[in-house]
């Protein structure tokens, strides 16, 4: 026998027992999502490398260690997506699509990121995200929190903060970039060798470093929150304000600021202290300036991502299982005649009984077999099709779960009684 082979580390099946869980969960966020007027939009798993180097940025996590990336025979290098909205804003840009008014969309797919794989952390990993361009006010990036704030709500799910921030326009970051590099340069031996390349790279990700001996010195640092101009702290005073009349609470996290670089004005994250380290659920912010920097028309924009893993672990952490009882049933057919009759039945059955699951008995063993195989399927009912029924062209009926003696019936009978069960 050859060897078996094994999936790619960090990369995982999706297997029958746990699918039905996340097709709801997907299920449920479209359903918000369209209440909401989002359209779906889909985009390749595949780019040019430089849609995510323009929109992502060189000195971030993602681009300098974290991507999936090889050249064309023709020389050009493509990259597998590690998230959704650079893809998005390219689709955007090329198909023109912010000159017809505000566009709200939403994604749904697997994003790759090679990174130490660990619970809540892969390879290949799901996200579901919205993205909104052509909509400066404060009062979408509240929209786009109550499109979260709604989903937690109707999964069941409890204890997630949604902490959040402002990051400022570009002429305030770059500002407080400066403050930030001179204070940290002062106390550069404290730092470790990741923090010493963020302070050459990205300076504001040293804010976000999980380094423990790091934070006494991150939380003495200066606060963007203090040299912001009057139209970013407006933007910010709304947010909050509709937050409030939205009655969802909120945290302020002076050091949320996201590892992109596209961000501007409102970050968020909702976060979970039930995962461990990865604690994020969801993440989303402001990017005006993005679409310009892409090649576009100026565009204002704002959008976030849901982890579905880490929603998916959470779930299962607060033991939510969202299954909904349907009503199943299980064919069982003896002879040669009766296994034509209840292909029949069947498709008689679905149309009747759109939601129930409907098992046709393809082992085309004995009775007791077939029976075997209905409680197995934890089928409700057993509908029997023997000789006998089929020469007196009846069906016979019987519970498997609760008591009750089996019945012999017409098939129209049948239907009536399963109808109104
Ligand atoms: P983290 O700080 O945990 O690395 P991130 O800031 O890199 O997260 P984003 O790029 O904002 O994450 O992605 C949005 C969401 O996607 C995260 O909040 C998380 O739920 C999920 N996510 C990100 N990376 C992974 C991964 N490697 N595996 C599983 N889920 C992930
Ligand atoms: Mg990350």
């Amino acid at each position: 026998m050859s060897k078996k082979i094994q999936a790619v580390r960090g990369m995982n099946d999706l297997l029958p027992k746990n699918s039905s869980l996340w097709l709801e969960v997907e299920t449920r966020i479209s359903a918000i999502f369209n209440s909401f007027g989002y359209k779906k939009i889909s985009t390749p798993l595949v780019e040019k490398t430089q849609v995510f180097q323009q929109a992502i940025g060189a000195a971030s996590d993602i681009i300098s260690k974290e991507m999936y990336s090889w050249q064309e025979a023709n020389g050009e290098s493509l990259s597998l997506r590690p998230e959704g909205t650079a893809g998005v804003v390219r689709a955007m840009i090329e198909h023109n699509l912010p000159r017809d008014g505000v566009q709200k969309v939403f994604y749904q797919g697997p994003m790759f990121r090679h990174e130490r794989p660990q619970q809540g952390r892969y390879r290949q990993f799901h996200q579901i995200g919205a993205e909104v361009f052509g909509a400066e006010n404060a009062k979408i990036d509240a929209e786009l929190v109550a499109i979260t704030h709604n989903l937690w709500t109707d999964l069941g799910l409890k204890n997630l903060t949604l902490e959040i921030n402002t990051l400022g326009s570009n002429a305030d970051r770059q500002s407080y970039k400066a403050i930030l590099v001179d204070y940290f340069s002062k106390h550069k031996s404290e730092l470790d060798e990741n923090n010493l390349r963020r302070l050459e790279q990205n300076p504001l990700r040293i804010l976000d470093s999980k380094n423990k001996s790091l934070q006494g010195l991150i939380a003495a640092a200066p606060k963007l929150t203090e040299h912001l101009d009057d139209a970013s702290k407006q933007h910010f005073e709304d947010f909050k304000a509709y937050l409030e009349c939205l009655k969802i609470p909120y945290k302020i996290n002076p050091h949320l600021v996201r590892g992109l670089d596209y961000y501007s004005r409102t970050v968020f994250e909702w976060t979970t202290d039930e995962l461990g380290a990865q604690a994020a659920i969801c993440a989303g912010g402001r990017y005006d300036g993005l679409v310009e920097k892409m090649g576009g028309s100026p565009t204002a924009a704002v959008g976030f991502a849901i982890g579905l893993e880490r929603l998916i672990l959470l779930l299962q952490a607060q033991n939510i299982s969202l299954e909904s009882p349907v009503l199943s049933i299980y064919l069982v057919a003896f002879g040669e005649p009766a296994q034509r009759k209840s292909m029949q039945i069947t498709q008689k059955l679905r149309r009747a009984l759109p939601t129930a699951i409907l098992y046709n008995d393809v082992s085309l063993g004995s009775f007791k077999a077939q029976f075997k195989k209905a409680d197995k399927a934890g089928a409700d009912f057993a509908l029997i099709l023997g000789e006998e029924e089929i020469s007196n062209n009846q069906i016979s009926l019987k519970p498997l779960k609760n008591q009750g003696s089996q019945q012999t019936m017409s098939l129209e009978k049948a239907i009536n009684y399963l109808e109104n069960l």
